[in-house]
């Protein structure tokens, strides 16, 4: 079939890369170049946070994340990037005068999934064992079944992929305006496709109702005197900080979380408080040099859990908020499944439908 997709952003990306493997031929429309920095993907840390993520999200997304855990692997070996991905585990961690904040934490995901009771609490020696530049702390907790992607090198990847594909004809700097059944219309155009994906995040907004941006500010630091060598949070009562590290001494410490819109550069109070968190995490910290400060806005609907809305030849997902890496690959395959796949199942589908009718 002849694909449209609306919107070249994360779950564009995955989106294309499934359709592919199924034989499809698509047509990519962006605002951005294929290169560029627009969409929240490209400013992700790209944490698989399936346990973390939990402290402010509703316990739906525990299932998603697992899955799509088990699905990023092929992803990235499809794109020739299996090294973007890790699954060393994650570190949770808190000033002794907020340990409140670790156990409220840890009872708040218990309450949620059952699985939680399995996370491990860590001493000193634990600590240090796993991170030995986390010596300073002596209280955390350690979630193995946690990793990362990394985001930016998904992202390049994937353009390089997507670009050089015979079967994909990507529009960059268009600027799509109503997506519709079976149609995408941009620059006084129609063009007509036998399926059609709406993947604007934020773009979509004239067409989903109750679609929100929640602002997140990210530093890029480089640091040659620290060594983290997995993800690691810092509970604290008022700001809660990130740090995910990345090839070359390069860590992205993050992020806030602020009810707006507003995409504009990084404010005087967000650095402050990241910055200062994270050189009272570690004073290495303080010599690191500040590489690049970005700002975007995470597409969120109501209840910050993702939507997919399907009618005949149109699948819209969106409201992904800050869950996108740890959520695409389950929920576009969940999408794929729910109506695309069932209205037009592949060959060999049909033909396992035969088989197992007879
Ligand atoms: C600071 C920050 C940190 C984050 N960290 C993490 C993390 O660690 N782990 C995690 O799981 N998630 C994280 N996220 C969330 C994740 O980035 C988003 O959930 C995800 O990118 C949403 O994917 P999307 O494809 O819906 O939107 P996007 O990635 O924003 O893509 C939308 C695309 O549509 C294009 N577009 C928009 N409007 C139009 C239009 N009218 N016409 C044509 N094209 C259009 C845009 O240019 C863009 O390329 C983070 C987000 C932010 C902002």
């Amino acid at each position: 079939m002849h694909i449209g997709i609306a919107g070249a952003g994360l779950v564009g990306r995955v989106l294309a890369l499934n359709l592919l493997r199924l034989g499809h031929t698509l047509t990519l429309f962006d605002e951005d170049v294929a290169y560029g920095d627009k969409a929240a993907g490209m400013t992700a840390a790209g944490m698989l946070a399936v346990f973390a993520e939990l402290e402010s999200a509703e316990s739906s997304i525990f299932e998603h994340g697992k899955r799509s855990i088990k699905l990023w692997p092929d992803l990235l070996d499809q794109i020739g990037i299996s090294d973007a991905y890790q699954q060393k585990g994650s570190i949770i961690t808190a000033h002794p005068q907020d340990y409140g904040e670790l156990e409220h934490f840890i009872a708040t995901l218990q309450s949620k999934v059952k699985e939680a009771s399995q996370i491990e609490l860590l001493d000193k020696a634990g600590i240090v064992a796993l991170e030995p530049d986390l010596e300073q702390h002596s209280k955390a907790f350690f979630i193995p079944q946690e990793g990362q992607v990394d985001a930016q090198r998904f992202m390049k990847a994937s353009s390089d992929y997507l670009l050089e594909h015979s079967d994909v004809m990507w529009h960059q700097q268009t600027r799509v305006d109503v997506v519709e059944e079976g149609s995408i219309s941009y620059e006084e155009k129609k063009e007509h496709f036998d399926w059609v994906f709406d993947a604007r995040g934020l773009g979509a907004q004239t067409q989903v109702e109750n679609l929100r941006g929640v602002r997140g500010e990210v530093f890029w630091l480089d640091a040659p005197e620290v060594k983290i060598s997995r993800p690691t949070r810092m509970l604290h009562p008022r700001y809660k900080i990130y740090i995910v590290p990345r090839p070359n001494n390069r860590y992205i410490i993050g992020a806030t979380e602020i009810e707006s819109e507003d995409k504009s550069p990084m404010s005087v109070r967000s650095s402050l408080e990241l910055l200062s968190a994270v050189y009272s995490m570690h004073s290495g910290f303080a010599e690191a040099r500040i590489v690049n400060m970005v700002t975007n806005c995470r597409p969120s609907m109501k209840d910050n859990l993702p939507i997919i809305e399907q009618s005949e030849k149109l699948t819209r997902i969106n409201g992904l908020y800050r869950h996108g890496y740890l959520l695409a690959p389950a929920v576009v395959e969940e999408a794929l499944a729910k109506g695309f796949l069932e209205a037009h199942p592949p060959q060999w589908m049909g033909r396992a439908l035969e088989e197992t009718r007879i």
